[in-house]
């Protein structure tokens, strides 16, 4: 924990404050003689009187609001030595004063003394203070965890959450597969470096750009290569972090963060989930966010506010420009927008490339093949599929990373940790049955993907599981395919109705019939692949925008809906029905293959399809396969 001043003051002002008491009571009254030589003997007060009377005192001095006295009085039975006595007085008698006065008897008044009463003030204020000090101190802890209640006590400027890297050392050259984005920002660089080039001839330097793709595909890498190539300081935070319980904390962030920025130019600022501040105004259930709006108009006038040539470019990064406030993306703010997509297996070759420098591969490793086996992976993934395979390398003490590392990894990162297989069971017997299903059905459909292997080891949620090559070149999927795929995708629970029968079938197809659904309503409602009719109804699925999407969500009638229903149903249906026949027909092979299953675990593409054609045709399939 930082020790900061506050915590400092805290714990140092009580303390002063209780010395200053104390040393104050230390010297402010006299103390009361005590000791030995001093009235350590008591005199009652019928003696004191005695004495009195017999003149045999010497002098007085009152205590304690005249309730004690300490009394000099001489003994005649030891020579007239003087005797020093405490006498308790029955509060603070004015007559004894007069007498003293009468007999000329020299007294003296001490004031009370304060230490009874310094304690008592002591003691009522210390609990007070240490609970106060104790509330403050967890406090002062909690704010250390992201989202504790600390926050409370952090307003504004004092907690800036923006990081900034003088150097980022990324180069163009760690980016890779996605050219394009690269080519279009190699311009950026050009203008954090000589920007004189550009005004010479009246050109105005953007301010900001806009980075659009789905997370992991490198864009805040980017951002950082283009920092790294121009050698200029890298600001970034993140669009939640703007976004704070206090309405104010997040716009003087962003003050916080230009000023910084200016102080530094020129320079870049990141802007990474840039929708988290920069939703439509007004948007949102219950009339928007008022912490957020403030944000975004903050953000909207320092980017107005300095000129195109200070040499500040800001990048912002998002998922779904949709959703942008239309204000952010006028000229001279995030005009330019750059495209950031998932590689095509020629990118992934080169993002592999990129993260293999570091690694140590055996020469029997084949980056294009791994390339072909991830269509789909983003950059994050296909790095993270690198580092998992040296992991599972290292923790088998091998030298290098081979390809059965490699596959694991792929399984891995597709699939999640691997679980233990399950013993011999009537369950096991069903999971396997399943995955026969999905496998078979794919196998015999011309056109669904080929299968790759078909699994009984558990990963992630999945008990077992089936995997198909996928076809590389994802653009566009025709009717068939999506028919097929759905088809093959409802073969599971196809093979447990017919062999097990109604009563047995298991919630093992719960995520089978969610892809199900969604690819036939997809078909119905964005594809006009029904007999509704070449139709778009729906925009692309996503996270509804609450508040937008929400009052404007139904573009058709109740009447449309219900049919777009009754065509979902049936696709579903047909689909269902064909995958049924195809268990049913082919019975023979596959008890066969659960067999087979059930005592390897695992079988690859090539053997299950060679077992099959022992019983019927397998139809050939078209795979595209790219060059590299
Ligand atoms: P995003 O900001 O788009 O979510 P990141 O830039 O944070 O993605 O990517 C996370 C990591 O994935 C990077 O640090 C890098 O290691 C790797 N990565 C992602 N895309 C690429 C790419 N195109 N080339 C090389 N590495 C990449
Ligand atoms: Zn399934």
């Amino acid at each position: 924990m930082k020790l900061s001043w506050r915590v400092i003051l805290l714990w140092t002002l009580p303390i002063l404050v209780i010395g200053f008491f104390l040393w104050q009571g230390a010297f402010s009254t006299a103390p009361m003689p005590t000791g030995n030589n001093t009235a350590s003997t008591r005199m009652t007060y019928g003696r004191f009187l005695d004495y009195l009377n017999q003149g045999r005192i010497m002098s007085v001095d009152l205590y304690e609001g005249g309730r004690t006295a300490i009394v000099e009085a001489t003994d005649p039975e030891l020579d007239g030595r003087i005797q020093r006595l405490r006498v308790d007085l029955p509060g603070n008698a004015p007559e004894l004063i007069s007498r003293l006065r009468q007999d000329h008897i020299s007294f003296d008044v001490h004031p009370p003394r304060n230490d009874g009463a310094i304690w008592g003030l002591v003691g009522n204020l210390i609990f007070p203070i240490l609970l106060i000090g104790g509330l403050f101190f967890l406090f002062r802890r909690s704010s250390n965890v992201p989202g504790g209640p600390g926050q409370a006590m952090s307003f504004g400027k004092s907690r800036a959450r923006f990081m900034m890297e003088a150097k980022t050392g990324v180069m163009f050259d760690d980016v890779a597969g996605i050219e394009e984005a690269k080519e279009e920002l190699q311009e950026v660089v050009s203008f954090l470096k000589k920007p004189e080039r550009f005004t010479a001839v009246g050109a105005k330097i953007p301010k900001g750009v806009l980075l659009v793709g789905p997370p992991g595909t490198g864009k805040t890498l980017l951002a950082k290569a283009i920092a790294g190539e121009a050698g200029v300081p890298f600001f970034s935070i993140s669009g939640s972090e703007f976004v704070e319980m206090f309405v104010g904390v997040g716009a003087s962030r962003v003050r916080d963060l230009f000023k910084k920025a200016k102080e530094n130019a020129p320079c870049i600022i990141f802007i990474d989930e840039i929708d988290a501040v920069g939703r439509q105004r007004g948007a949102g259930i219950g009339g928007g966010n008022d912490e957020r709006e403030q944000t975004l108009n903050q953000l909207l006038t320092e980017m107005d506010g300095f000129e195109g040539n200070t040499g500040i470019i800001i990048i912002a990064a998002t998922n779904r420009p949709d959703v942008l406030d239309s204000a952010l993306l006028r000229p001279g703010r995030f005009d330019r927008q750059v495209t950031v997509d998932a590689p095509d297996i020629k990118g992934r070759l080169e993002v592999l490339k990129v993260h293999a420098r570091n690694k140590k591969l055996d020469p029997s490793v084949s980056l294009e093949a791994i390339a072909r086996r991830t269509p789909g992976f983003t950059g994050a993934d296909l790095a993270n599929l690198l580092n998992e395979a040296a992991i599972l390398t290292a923790r088998r003490r091998k030298d290098a990373i081979t390809m059965l590392e490699i596959d694991d990894a792929v399984d891995r990162v597709v699939a999640g940790m691997e679980g233990t297989p399950l013993v011999d069971s009537k369950s096991k017997r069903l999971i396997a049955y399943h995955e026969v299903g999905h496998a078979l059905v794919g196998t015999l459909l011309k056109d669904h993907d080929p299968v790759q292997k078909v699994t009984l080891i558990p990963r992630g949620q999945a008990q077992g599981l089936t995997w198909f090559t996928p076809n590389e070149e994802q653009g566009l999927i025709s009717r068939a395919q999506l028919l097929a795929r759905i088809t093959g995708a409802l073969g599971g629970r196809a093979a447990e109705q017919v062999i097990f029968g109604d009563a047995e079938v298991t919630t093992g197809a719960g995520g089978d019939l969610q892809q199900v659904t969604g690819m036939a309503r997809q078909m119905v409602t964005r594809f006009g692949m029904s007999d509704l009719g070449p139709l778009s109804l729906e925009s692309q699925q996503g996270e509804v925008f609450l508040g937008r999407d929400w009052m404007s969500r139904s573009d058709y009638s109740d009447e449309i809906a219900a049919r777009i229903d009754a065509q979902v149903r049936s696709i579903a249906e047909h689909c269902y029905d064909q995958a049924c026949k195809i268990i049913r027909e082919n019975r023979e092979v596959m008890d066969r293959l659960v067999d087979l299953l059930i005592e390897k675990e695992t079988i690859d593409g090539e053997e299950f399809r060679q077992i099959v054609a022992e019983y019927t045709a397998v139809p050939e399939k078209e795979q595209y396969v790219p060059k590299l």
